[in-house]
């Protein structure tokens, strides 16, 4: 195994606010502790997470790296004591900062094998929107099948991880999305019902639809969807937040609706969850859906990808709401 240098290049955030670049700079390599794998990054998820943090909204939690970079794919060259059985191998995951470097630091208990025929760019695609999509519809929306769902952003990252998700379980999927190209992607993916939010008013689209109303809602805009969605929910129906796309404040919001449906509206974030959790969720993700990732049943939905120098571009067209899927990084 090529030896470690002790220093690498890294995609480092200048003048972090609303004029932020990017540059990449040498830093020190890291070094990984006992429970930690040092990863000789390949590719590396392009996340509105970075777009956040270098704009000053969304910090790394306190220890870890300031770097951008929250999921990579690569082969392991360094590993703490207990975890040398991972040495050499190919694996991607979650990480909680530092992914936009030639080396990141993995936990150990966070690193999946990287599926047989994928590409890098592929793996380094998958860990945040799948595990994201299955702790909140799995985890948190204990979504099971016959039931009914309903996806915003449906074209997104995690949007499409979801849909696949909630159609291996057995669920009917409703999706909205902004385009007509967009709710195409989602019908390839097993999306049931298609709503282009330009066109129609989703909420009455739906309800004539689903008359009975959906179990689960996976809401990204959150702001005044919220007060929409509360009377499409049936009997103990859930809305599960998962980011502030369109503002944090709920405006009209009408507890009765709520109370009348037994409702529950809930707020989930993964970045800043313990270890332990994160190990939990990524072996049992693993573990229920590695065969059927392994198999192309479930698949990332890779857009396209940039060469590490041209990050800026790819963080440019994530803002433009433009991306269908995700985009990665290569080193
Ligand atoms: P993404 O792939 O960049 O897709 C975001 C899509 O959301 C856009 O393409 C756009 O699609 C839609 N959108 C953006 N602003 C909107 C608005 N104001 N109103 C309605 N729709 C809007 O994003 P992602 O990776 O799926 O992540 C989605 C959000 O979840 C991000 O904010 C991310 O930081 C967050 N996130 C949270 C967690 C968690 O655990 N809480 C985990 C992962 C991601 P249309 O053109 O169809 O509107």
């Amino acid at each position: 195994m090529a030896s470690i240098p002790a220093t690498m290049q890294a995609v480092l955030v200048t003048n972090t606010g609303k004029d932020s670049t990017l540059v990449i700079k040498p830093i020190p390599v890291p070094v990984p502790s006992a429970e930690q794998l040092l990863i000789k990054v390949a590719a590396a998820g392009v996340n509105r997470a970075d777009l956040m943090q270098r704009r000053g909204f969304y910090p790394p939690p306190e220890g870890e790296s300031d770097v951008l970079g929250l999921e990579v794919a690569g082969v392991v060259v360094a590993a703490g004591a207990q975890h040398k059985s991972w040495l050499g191998k190919a694996v991607f995951g979650l990480v909680p900062g530092g992914g936009y470097a030639e080396y990141a630091l993995l936990h150990a208990g966070h690193a999946m094998p990287v599926p047989a025929g994928y590409t890098m760019a592929e793996a380094a695609a998958t860990a945040e929107v799948f595990l994201t999509a299955y702790q909140l519809m799995c985890k948190i929306g204990n979504l099971q099948a016959g039931q009914r769902v309903l996806i915003h952003a449906g074209a997104s990252g995690v949007g499409t991880a979801a849909i696949q998700l909630a159609k291996t379980i057995g669920a009917k999927v409703a999706v909205t999305a902004s385009s007509d190209a967009k709710l195409a992607l989602c019908k390839t993916l097993g999306a049931d019902v298609l709503l282009n939010y330009n066109s129609v008013a989703f909420e009455q689209a739906l309800s004539a639809i689903w008359p009975d109303g959906v179990n689960l809602i996976l809401d990204s805009v959150a702001g005044a969807y919220v007060s929409r969605e509360i009377p499409l929910l049936a009997m103990d129906g859930k809305i599960v937040l998962y980011a502030m796309m369109g503002g944090k404040d709920v405006p009209q919001l009408d507890l009765s609706a709520l109370f009348k449906r037994r409702g529950q509206v809930i707020c989930s974030t993964l970045r800043n969850r313990s270890n332990q959790y994160k190990t939990q969720l990524t072996q049992a993700f693993y573990q229920s859906y590695g065969q059927a990732l392994a198999q192309r049943q479930l698949k990332p939905v890779l857009q396209q990808q940039f060469n590490w120098q041209q990050a800026e571009q790819a963080h440019q067209l994530m803002a433009s709401n433009g991306t269908l899927g995700k985009l990665v990084l290569t080193l």
